[in-house]
């Protein structure tokens, strides 16, 4: 008689409760009002597949501004990251368009870091938790219709370098302080509201041995003495934004950004400290700190202002208007 009862709920289960959690699986997909494609398409070349994509512009924009930057920012950050991620697809396309970037040829933009990180809807489903999906898929999606087909110019031309990072540490960068070109709209900025952000501060501790030889792996003339630290390794310039511009390491002088590549500190913008034959990096911020802090946008979003005024903060002098106005 048990073993009938037991029977009857699986059946029962079976032929109610499945098809139910079925349905409410689907319920639980985000409700995203479908918009009509752009008449822009981008190709983007997937890495780890070794195969290019095709796809409306705006879908390709949702997944890098999920991808990209936190779900939880606030509704105008997600907005300017939105504009900042298609100006830079628009100027990639434009740029390299059918013959594709010399370092991937099949296609002016790739899904990663190289460019701007794409992780595809069916991707994030698989990675994010259901709830990530619920609460965050639609919230960004419409960040990203609420700009559809907005861009950023400068001087009437489309702007080719939208350049963001995680946390400025209080101020961007000039982008000649970190990469070699000066770019009019790249200008080291105040960004006062990103304290809250994870690595505002943070701090890398390695042996003076170990110091040394990570030097030596890229500089094989490196000379130091480390009996005598304070001597040896010095801070000798900053930028305007706080990033270590040049620093003495022994007989070398180095930038700022070498030995953060080196040491893979979060900034370059950092103080040092040694005891006990160990050295200690203290870093402020995250990331190369030229253009927008996204943690700086979603502070200034939380202050009041509005995704056209985070942008023309964070890229001086700059317009958003409709690619069509191009
Ligand atoms: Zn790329």
């Amino acid at each position: 008689m048990k073993k009938l009862i037991v029977l009857g709920l699986v059946l029962c289960f079976m032929i109610i409760g499945l098809p139910l959690a079925i349905i409410s699986t689907f319920d639980d997909e985000p409700i995203v009002e479908e918009r009509p494609e752009s008449k822009e398409r981008v190709r983007v070349f997937i890495n780890q597949e070794n195969k290019t994509i095709e796809m409306d512009l705006e879908a390709y924009i949702k997944s890098v501004v999920a991808s990209e930057m936190p779900g939880e920012f606030q509704e105008e950050a997600l907005k300017a990251q939105a504009v900042a991620a298609r100006t830079y697809a628009m100027a990639r396309m434009r740029m390299f368009g059918e013959n594709g970037h010399p370092n991937h040829s099949q296609a002016p933009l790739c899904d990663g870091v190289h460019c701007q990180v794409y992780i595809s809807y069916e991707k994030l489903k698989e990675i994010k938790s259901s709830d990530w999906i619920l609460k965050y898929w639609e919230k960004i999606s419409e960040a990203v219709e609420d700009t559809r087909g907005l861009v950023m110019t400068y001087e009437g031309e489309l702007v080719d370098q939208p350049l963001f990072h995680s946390t400025s540490g209080g101020n961007t960068e000039n982008s000649e302080d970190v990469f070699t070109t000066s770019v009019p709209y790249l200008r080291s900025v105040a960004s006062p509201f990103e304290i809250k952000a994870p690595y505002y501060k943070d701090s890398v501790t390695i042996s003076l041995n170990d110091f040394k030889s990570q030097i030596l792996s890229k500089y094989k003339n490196l000379s130091i003495d480390l009996n005598h630290f304070q001597d040896s390794v010095k801070i000798l310039e900053r930028s305007s934004g706080g990033r270590v511009s040049e620093i003495k390491v022994g007989n070398l002088i180095l930038s700022g950004r070498d030995v953060r590549e080196m040491l893979g500190l979060r900034s370059a913008n950092f103080t040092i400290e040694s005891k006990n034959n160990q050295i200690t990096f203290n870093t402020i911020g995250y990331g190369h700190g030229v253009g927008m802090s996204q943690w700086g946008a979603n502070g200034m979003a939380e202050q009041g202002s509005d995704y056209i005024e985070i942008l023309k903060h964070f890229y001086q002098g700059v317009e958003i208007i409709e690619i069509d106005q191009l």
